[in-house]
Protein backbone atom coordinates (compact mmCIF):
# COMPACT_ATOMS: atom_id res chain seq x y z
CA UNK A 1 0.00 0.00 0.00
CA UNK A 2 0.91 3.90 -0.90
CA UNK A 3 1.14 7.02 0.39
CA UNK A 4 1.04 10.38 -0.02
CA UNK A 5 3.72 12.60 1.10
CA UNK A 6 2.32 14.62 3.43
CA UNK A 7 1.29 11.18 5.29
CA UNK A 8 4.64 9.89 4.80
CA UNK A 9 5.80 13.03 6.60
CA UNK A 10 3.69 12.86 9.09
CA UNK A 11 5.09 9.28 9.94
CA UNK A 12 8.92 10.18 10.20
CA UNK A 13 8.30 13.37 12.28
CA UNK A 14 6.58 10.72 14.80
CA UNK A 15 10.28 8.79 14.67
CA UNK A 16 12.05 11.89 15.15
CA UNK A 17 13.17 12.63 11.41
CA UNK A 18 13.12 16.50 10.71
CA UNK A 19 10.70 18.00 8.31
CA UNK A 20 9.70 21.23 6.44
CA UNK A 21 6.40 22.60 8.67
CA UNK A 22 3.82 22.08 5.87
CA UNK A 23 0.23 22.08 5.92
CA UNK A 24 -2.13 19.43 2.94
CA UNK A 25 -4.76 21.56 1.40
CA UNK A 26 -7.46 20.50 -0.82
CA UNK A 27 -8.23 24.29 -2.62
CA UNK A 28 -6.92 27.19 -3.60
CA UNK A 29 -8.25 29.23 -0.85
CA UNK A 30 -6.62 26.78 1.50
CA UNK A 31 -3.07 26.41 0.48
CA UNK A 32 -3.27 30.17 0.87
CA UNK A 33 -4.33 30.35 3.97
CA UNK A 34 -1.35 27.60 5.10
CA UNK A 35 0.91 29.69 3.66
CA UNK A 36 -0.29 32.08 5.63
CA UNK A 37 -0.56 29.93 8.88
CA UNK A 38 3.07 29.40 8.50
CA UNK A 39 4.68 32.09 7.86
CA UNK A 40 7.54 32.85 5.95
CA UNK A 41 8.22 34.42 2.47
CA UNK A 42 8.75 31.43 0.39
CA UNK A 43 6.71 28.50 0.19
CA UNK A 44 6.84 25.16 -1.72
CA UNK A 45 3.64 24.09 -3.37
CA UNK A 46 3.61 20.55 -4.07
CA UNK A 47 1.04 18.13 -5.63
CA UNK A 48 0.25 14.86 -3.89
CA UNK A 49 -0.18 11.78 -5.58
CA UNK A 50 1.46 8.09 -5.32
CA UNK A 51 3.83 8.56 -7.99
CA UNK A 52 7.27 10.04 -7.98
CA UNK A 53 8.91 12.83 -10.81
CA UNK A 54 6.13 15.32 -9.20
CA UNK A 55 8.78 17.63 -9.77
CA UNK A 56 10.11 17.11 -13.54
CA UNK A 57 6.21 16.60 -14.48
CA UNK A 58 5.70 20.31 -13.25
CA UNK A 59 4.23 19.29 -9.51
CA UNK A 60 6.24 20.84 -7.41
CA UNK A 61 6.65 24.86 -7.47
CA UNK A 62 8.01 27.54 -5.32
CA UNK A 63 6.08 30.86 -4.35
CA UNK A 64 7.61 33.81 -3.43
CA UNK A 65 4.23 35.26 -2.43
CA UNK A 66 0.78 34.50 -1.35
CA UNK A 67 0.09 35.70 -5.00
CA UNK A 68 2.27 33.17 -6.64
CA UNK A 69 0.75 30.42 -3.60
CA UNK A 70 -2.58 30.79 -5.07
CA UNK A 71 -1.43 30.84 -8.97
CA UNK A 72 0.22 27.53 -8.31
CA UNK A 73 -2.03 25.97 -6.20
CA UNK A 74 -4.72 27.15 -8.77
CA UNK A 75 -2.20 25.60 -11.71
CA UNK A 76 -1.67 22.38 -9.78
CA UNK A 77 -4.87 21.21 -8.26
CA UNK A 78 -6.95 19.40 -10.94
CA UNK A 79 -4.06 18.73 -13.41
CA UNK A 80 -3.28 15.59 -14.49
CA UNK A 81 -0.03 15.33 -13.65
CA UNK A 82 2.16 12.61 -15.98
CA UNK A 83 5.34 11.84 -14.37
CA UNK A 84 7.24 8.53 -15.76
CA UNK A 85 5.56 6.26 -13.02
CA UNK A 86 1.81 7.86 -14.02
CA UNK A 87 2.16 6.30 -17.40
CA UNK A 88 1.01 8.48 -20.42
CA UNK A 89 -2.40 9.73 -18.95
CA UNK A 90 -1.04 10.97 -15.56
CA UNK A 91 -3.16 11.18 -12.70
CA UNK A 92 -5.47 13.46 -11.62
CA UNK A 93 -4.50 15.80 -8.62
CA UNK A 94 -6.65 15.73 -5.98
CA UNK A 95 -4.72 17.08 -2.91
CA UNK A 96 -1.81 19.71 -2.28
CA UNK A 97 0.84 19.92 0.44
CA UNK A 98 2.25 23.31 1.03
CA UNK A 99 5.63 23.83 3.07
CA UNK A 100 7.98 26.30 4.52
CA UNK A 101 10.56 26.61 1.83
CA UNK A 102 14.14 24.89 2.76
CA UNK A 103 17.61 26.25 1.97
CA UNK A 104 19.01 23.38 0.17
CA UNK A 105 22.87 23.48 0.30
CA UNK A 106 22.35 19.90 -1.26
CA UNK A 107 20.43 16.89 -1.96
CA UNK A 108 21.13 13.73 -1.29
CA UNK A 109 19.36 10.64 -1.45
CA UNK A 110 18.62 7.98 1.28
CA UNK A 111 16.44 4.82 1.78
CA UNK A 112 15.14 1.57 3.53
CA UNK A 113 13.93 -1.09 1.44
CA UNK A 114 13.87 -5.09 1.58
CA UNK A 115 16.78 -6.83 -0.23
CA UNK A 116 15.82 -10.11 -1.46
CA UNK A 117 19.21 -11.10 -2.87
CA UNK A 118 20.63 -10.92 1.08
CA UNK A 119 17.27 -11.40 2.96
CA UNK A 120 18.08 -8.36 4.89
CA UNK A 121 17.19 -5.01 5.15
CA UNK A 122 19.65 -2.70 2.53
CA UNK A 123 19.87 0.97 3.43
CA UNK A 124 20.89 2.63 0.62
CA UNK A 125 22.49 6.47 0.10
CA UNK A 126 23.84 8.48 -2.32
CA UNK A 127 25.27 11.65 -2.75
CA UNK A 128 23.37 12.52 -6.07
CA UNK A 129 20.30 13.16 -4.21
CA UNK A 130 17.28 14.93 -6.10
CA UNK A 131 15.18 14.65 -9.01
CA UNK A 132 17.52 12.48 -11.11
CA UNK A 133 17.97 9.88 -9.03
CA UNK A 134 17.13 6.83 -11.40
CA UNK A 135 19.59 8.20 -14.03
CA UNK A 136 22.02 7.92 -11.61
CA UNK A 137 20.72 4.30 -10.62
CA UNK A 138 21.21 3.28 -14.15
CA UNK A 139 24.57 5.13 -15.71
CA UNK A 140 26.67 5.67 -12.26
CA UNK A 141 25.49 3.37 -9.88
CA UNK A 142 28.97 2.95 -7.83
CA UNK A 143 27.66 6.56 -6.82
CA UNK A 144 24.88 4.75 -4.48
CA UNK A 145 26.40 2.74 -1.70
CA UNK A 146 24.59 0.02 0.68
CA UNK A 147 24.38 -1.61 3.51
CA UNK A 148 22.83 -4.86 4.79
CA UNK A 149 21.50 -5.05 8.16
CA UNK A 150 21.28 -7.27 10.59
CA UNK A 151 18.25 -7.81 12.17
CA UNK A 152 19.81 -8.79 15.64
CA UNK A 153 21.66 -5.48 16.03
CA UNK A 154 19.80 -3.07 13.59
CA UNK A 155 21.43 -0.79 12.17
CA UNK A 156 24.70 -0.08 13.67
CA UNK A 157 26.51 3.92 14.22
CA UNK A 158 29.10 2.38 12.04
CA UNK A 159 27.28 1.45 9.33
CA UNK A 160 25.11 4.92 9.24
CA UNK A 161 28.27 6.66 9.07
CA UNK A 162 29.99 4.20 6.58
CA UNK A 163 26.94 5.92 4.71
CA UNK A 164 26.95 9.51 5.85
CA UNK A 165 30.70 10.08 4.83
CA UNK A 166 30.31 7.93 1.64
CA UNK A 167 27.83 10.14 0.47
CA UNK A 168 29.97 13.38 1.21
CA UNK A 169 27.92 14.45 4.23
CA UNK A 170 30.23 17.32 5.93
CA UNK A 171 32.13 16.31 9.08
CA UNK A 172 29.61 18.61 11.32
CA UNK A 173 26.26 17.25 10.18
CA UNK A 174 27.49 13.34 10.45
CA UNK A 175 25.95 13.12 13.74
CA UNK A 176 22.56 14.40 13.02
CA UNK A 177 22.93 12.23 9.41
CA UNK A 178 23.45 9.12 11.45
CA UNK A 179 20.81 9.72 13.80
CA UNK A 180 18.89 10.45 10.71
CA UNK A 181 19.55 7.40 8.82
CA UNK A 182 18.94 5.28 12.74
CA UNK A 183 15.65 6.36 12.97
CA UNK A 184 14.25 5.62 9.23
CA UNK A 185 15.89 2.31 9.64
CA UNK A 186 13.36 2.00 12.80
CA UNK A 187 10.48 3.76 11.56
CA UNK A 188 10.73 0.75 8.25
CA UNK A 189 10.54 -1.75 10.95
CA UNK A 190 8.19 -0.62 12.80
CA UNK A 191 5.80 0.33 10.19
CA UNK A 192 6.03 -2.91 8.09
CA UNK A 193 7.14 -0.73 5.32
CA UNK A 194 9.08 -2.74 2.00
CA UNK A 195 10.34 0.89 1.40
CA UNK A 196 11.33 4.39 3.14
CA UNK A 197 12.36 6.68 0.68
CA UNK A 198 13.65 10.03 1.72
CA UNK A 199 14.74 11.76 -1.78
CA UNK A 200 16.02 14.41 -1.37
CA UNK A 201 16.74 14.26 2.23
CA UNK A 202 18.97 17.59 2.19
CA UNK A 203 21.77 19.62 4.07
CA UNK A 204 20.82 23.49 5.09
CA UNK A 205 22.72 26.60 4.88
CA UNK A 206 22.46 26.23 8.65
CA UNK A 207 24.12 22.09 8.78
CA UNK A 208 21.00 20.77 9.51
CA UNK A 209 19.65 17.62 7.72
CA UNK A 210 15.86 17.51 7.11
CA UNK A 211 13.93 15.00 4.96
CA UNK A 212 12.09 17.10 1.66
CA UNK A 213 10.32 14.58 0.45
CA UNK A 214 9.15 10.61 2.26
CA UNK A 215 7.51 8.05 -0.12
CA UNK A 216 6.44 4.58 1.65
CA UNK A 217 5.11 1.43 0.74
CA UNK A 218 3.93 -0.74 2.99
CA UNK A 219 3.55 -4.88 2.99
CA UNK A 220 -0.26 -5.24 2.81
CA UNK A 221 0.33 -8.64 4.16
CA UNK A 222 1.30 -6.48 7.63
CA UNK A 223 -1.57 -3.94 8.07
CA UNK A 224 -3.98 -5.75 9.94
CA UNK A 225 -1.24 -4.41 12.69
CA UNK A 226 -1.53 -0.74 11.25
CA UNK A 227 -4.96 0.59 11.90
CA UNK A 228 -3.33 4.22 11.77
CA UNK A 229 -1.70 3.41 8.37
CA UNK A 230 -4.57 2.06 6.95
CA UNK A 231 -6.08 5.39 7.88
CA UNK A 232 -3.76 7.04 5.48
CA UNK A 233 -5.26 4.77 2.13
CA UNK A 234 -6.60 7.33 -0.73
CA UNK A 235 -8.62 4.96 -2.99
CA UNK A 236 -8.50 8.16 -5.57
CA UNK A 237 -4.72 6.86 -6.35
CA UNK A 238 -5.57 3.52 -6.88
CA UNK A 239 -6.92 1.64 -9.85
CA UNK A 240 -10.90 0.67 -9.53
CA UNK A 241 -10.94 -2.33 -10.18
CA UNK A 242 -8.29 -3.56 -8.23
CA UNK A 243 -10.20 -2.06 -4.94
CA UNK A 244 -13.41 -3.41 -5.72
CA UNK A 245 -11.78 -6.54 -5.91
CA UNK A 246 -9.90 -6.39 -2.59
CA UNK A 247 -13.12 -5.40 -0.74
CA UNK A 248 -13.73 -9.18 -1.59
CA UNK A 249 -10.78 -10.50 -0.80
CA UNK A 250 -10.01 -11.45 -3.99
CA UNK A 251 -6.30 -11.09 -5.40
CA UNK A 252 -6.89 -9.74 -8.39
CA UNK A 253 -4.21 -7.97 -10.99
CA UNK A 254 -5.34 -6.26 -14.64
CA UNK A 255 -2.97 -7.60 -17.38
CA UNK A 256 -3.06 -6.73 -21.21
CA UNK A 257 -4.87 -9.64 -22.83
CA UNK A 258 -8.41 -11.10 -23.48
CA UNK A 259 -8.82 -13.96 -21.98
CA UNK A 260 -10.36 -13.60 -18.21
CA UNK A 261 -9.24 -16.12 -15.81
CA UNK A 262 -10.94 -17.09 -13.14
CA UNK A 263 -8.72 -19.59 -10.41
CA UNK A 264 -8.54 -20.46 -6.98
CA UNK A 265 -5.10 -20.74 -5.78
CA UNK A 266 -2.41 -18.74 -6.83
CA UNK A 267 -0.16 -21.55 -8.03
CA UNK A 268 -2.85 -22.98 -10.18
CA UNK A 269 -3.65 -19.12 -11.42
CA UNK A 270 -0.42 -18.66 -12.89
CA UNK A 271 -0.32 -22.22 -14.52
CA UNK A 272 -3.45 -21.62 -16.03
CA UNK A 273 -1.95 -18.28 -17.22
CA UNK A 274 1.04 -20.28 -18.55
CA UNK A 275 -1.54 -22.84 -20.29
CA UNK A 276 -2.77 -19.77 -22.19
CA UNK A 277 0.27 -18.07 -23.29
CA UNK A 278 1.29 -21.67 -24.40
CA UNK A 279 -1.49 -21.99 -26.53
CA UNK A 280 -0.97 -18.76 -28.47
CA UNK A 281 -3.26 -15.84 -26.36
CA UNK A 282 -2.42 -13.61 -23.69
CA UNK A 283 -4.40 -13.39 -20.22
CA UNK A 284 -6.25 -10.50 -19.43
CA UNK A 285 -6.21 -10.88 -15.25
CA UNK A 286 -4.55 -12.87 -12.29
CA UNK A 287 -7.83 -13.63 -10.44
CA UNK A 288 -7.12 -15.86 -7.47
CA UNK A 289 -10.62 -16.29 -5.85
CA UNK A 290 -8.71 -17.98 -2.54
CA UNK A 291 -9.47 -21.48 -1.36
CA UNK A 292 -12.38 -20.63 1.07
CA UNK A 293 -14.54 -18.96 -2.26
CA UNK A 294 -18.40 -17.74 -1.33
CA UNK A 295 -20.88 -18.71 -3.90
CA UNK A 296 -21.52 -14.30 -3.47
CA UNK A 297 -17.20 -14.11 -4.13
CA UNK A 298 -17.41 -15.90 -7.43
CA UNK A 299 -19.98 -13.74 -8.51
CA UNK A 300 -18.13 -10.85 -7.70
CA UNK A 301 -14.93 -11.51 -9.29
CA UNK A 302 -17.13 -12.70 -12.42
CA UNK A 303 -18.40 -8.99 -13.08
CA UNK A 304 -14.91 -7.26 -11.77
CA UNK A 305 -13.36 -9.26 -14.81
CA UNK A 306 -16.29 -8.41 -17.21
CA UNK A 307 -15.72 -4.81 -16.12
CA UNK A 308 -12.80 -5.43 -18.16
CA UNK A 309 -14.06 -4.34 -22.35
CA UNK A 310 -10.83 -5.83 -23.35
CA UNK A 311 -11.99 -9.54 -22.33
CA UNK A 312 -13.06 -11.62 -25.35
CA UNK A 313 -13.93 -15.03 -23.00
CA UNK A 314 -13.22 -16.21 -20.16
CA UNK A 315 -11.44 -19.59 -18.36
CA UNK A 316 -12.80 -20.96 -15.12
CA UNK A 317 -10.01 -23.87 -13.87
CA UNK A 318 -11.14 -24.46 -10.03
CA UNK A 319 -9.33 -27.22 -8.07
CA UNK A 320 -11.75 -28.69 -5.68
CA UNK A 321 -10.57 -29.13 -2.28
CA UNK A 322 -11.76 -26.92 0.29
CA UNK A 323 -13.65 -24.76 -2.16
CA UNK A 324 -16.30 -27.00 -3.54
CA UNK A 325 -16.96 -27.24 -7.40
CA UNK A 326 -20.91 -26.89 -6.56
CA UNK A 327 -20.03 -23.60 -4.95
CA UNK A 328 -17.78 -22.30 -8.20
CA UNK A 329 -20.65 -23.72 -10.56
CA UNK A 330 -23.42 -21.82 -8.84
CA UNK A 331 -21.71 -18.91 -8.71
CA UNK A 332 -20.71 -18.77 -12.38
CA UNK A 333 -24.47 -19.77 -13.32
CA UNK A 334 -25.04 -16.63 -11.23
CA UNK A 335 -23.01 -13.96 -12.44
CA UNK A 336 -23.37 -15.26 -15.99
CA UNK A 337 -27.17 -14.40 -15.53
CA UNK A 338 -26.65 -11.56 -13.70
CA UNK A 339 -24.33 -9.95 -16.51
CA UNK A 340 -26.06 -11.04 -19.14
CA UNK A 341 -22.46 -13.09 -19.92
CA UNK A 342 -21.82 -12.18 -23.81
CA UNK A 343 -18.74 -13.97 -24.25
CA UNK A 344 -17.60 -17.79 -24.80
CA UNK A 345 -16.74 -19.48 -21.09
CA UNK A 346 -14.96 -22.62 -20.91
CA UNK A 347 -15.17 -24.38 -17.59
CA UNK A 348 -12.74 -26.81 -15.92
CA UNK A 349 -13.04 -28.73 -12.55
CA UNK A 350 -12.05 -31.40 -10.86
CA UNK A 351 -11.93 -32.12 -7.10
CA UNK A 352 -14.51 -32.46 -4.68
CA UNK A 353 -18.62 -32.20 -5.47
CA UNK A 354 -17.16 -32.33 -9.10
CA UNK A 355 -19.62 -34.39 -10.82
CA UNK A 356 -22.45 -31.90 -8.89
CA UNK A 357 -20.89 -28.79 -10.35
CA UNK A 358 -20.95 -30.20 -13.73
CA UNK A 359 -24.89 -30.66 -13.58
CA UNK A 360 -25.20 -27.47 -12.28
CA UNK A 361 -23.51 -26.11 -15.25
CA UNK A 362 -25.52 -28.64 -17.62
CA UNK A 363 -28.93 -27.48 -15.81
CA UNK A 364 -28.76 -23.82 -15.98
CA UNK A 365 -29.08 -23.91 -20.11
CA UNK A 366 -26.25 -21.58 -20.15
CA UNK A 367 -23.43 -22.17 -22.97
CA UNK A 368 -21.07 -23.32 -21.15
CA UNK A 369 -18.25 -25.01 -22.41
CA UNK A 370 -16.73 -27.44 -20.56
CA UNK A 371 -13.10 -29.26 -20.65
CA UNK A 372 -11.47 -32.19 -18.70
CA UNK A 373 -7.83 -31.24 -18.78
CA UNK A 374 -6.13 -27.60 -18.32
CA UNK A 375 -4.95 -28.23 -21.78
CA UNK A 376 -7.97 -28.98 -23.73
CA UNK A 377 -9.62 -26.14 -21.48
CA UNK A 378 -6.73 -23.46 -22.70
CA UNK A 379 -6.84 -24.98 -26.26
CA UNK A 380 -10.64 -24.50 -26.22
CA UNK A 381 -11.00 -21.07 -24.84
CA UNK A 382 -8.03 -19.78 -27.83
CA UNK A 383 -10.45 -21.34 -30.44
CA UNK A 384 -13.14 -19.82 -28.89
CA UNK A 385 -12.08 -16.16 -28.89
CA UNK A 386 -10.39 -16.49 -32.43
P1 LIG B 1 9.41 14.35 -6.62
O1 LIG B 1 9.92 15.02 -7.88
O2 LIG B 1 8.06 13.76 -6.82
O3 LIG B 1 10.39 13.40 -6.06
O4 LIG B 1 9.20 15.54 -5.56
P2 LIG B 1 10.21 16.16 -4.45
O5 LIG B 1 9.44 16.37 -3.23
O6 LIG B 1 11.43 15.34 -4.32
O7 LIG B 1 10.57 17.57 -5.07
C1 LIG B 1 11.31 17.69 -6.27
C2 LIG B 1 12.40 18.73 -6.15
O8 LIG B 1 11.85 19.98 -5.82
C3 LIG B 1 13.42 18.46 -5.05
O9 LIG B 1 14.44 17.59 -5.48
C4 LIG B 1 13.96 19.84 -4.78
O10 LIG B 1 15.02 20.14 -5.66
C5 LIG B 1 12.80 20.75 -5.11
N1 LIG B 1 12.21 21.23 -3.84
C6 LIG B 1 11.31 20.61 -3.06
N2 LIG B 1 11.03 21.32 -1.96
C7 LIG B 1 11.80 22.46 -2.06
C8 LIG B 1 11.99 23.61 -1.24
O11 LIG B 1 11.41 23.76 -0.17
N3 LIG B 1 12.88 24.54 -1.68
C9 LIG B 1 13.55 24.42 -2.86
N4 LIG B 1 14.41 25.38 -3.23
N5 LIG B 1 13.39 23.35 -3.65
C10 LIG B 1 12.53 22.38 -3.27
MG1 LIG C 1 11.54 13.25 -4.49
Amino acid sequence: MKIHEYQGKEILRKFGVATPRGIPCFSVDEAVKAAETLGGKIWVVKAQIHAGGRGKGGGVKLARSLDEVRQHAGAILGMQLVTHQTGPEGQKVRRLLVEDGADIEKEYYVAALTDRATQKVAMMASSEGGMDIEEVAHSTPEKIIKVFVDPATGLTDAQATELANGIGVPAGSVAMCVDTLKKLYTCYMETDASLAEINPLILEGNGNIKALDAKFNFDSNALFRHPEIVAYRDLDEEDADEIEASRFDLAYISLDGNIGCLVNGAGLAMATMDTIKLFGAEPANFLDVGGGATTEKVTEAFKIMLKNPKVKGILVNIFGGIMKCDTIATGVVTAAREVKLSVPLVVRMKGTNEDLGKQILKDSGLPIISADSMAEAAQKIVAAVK
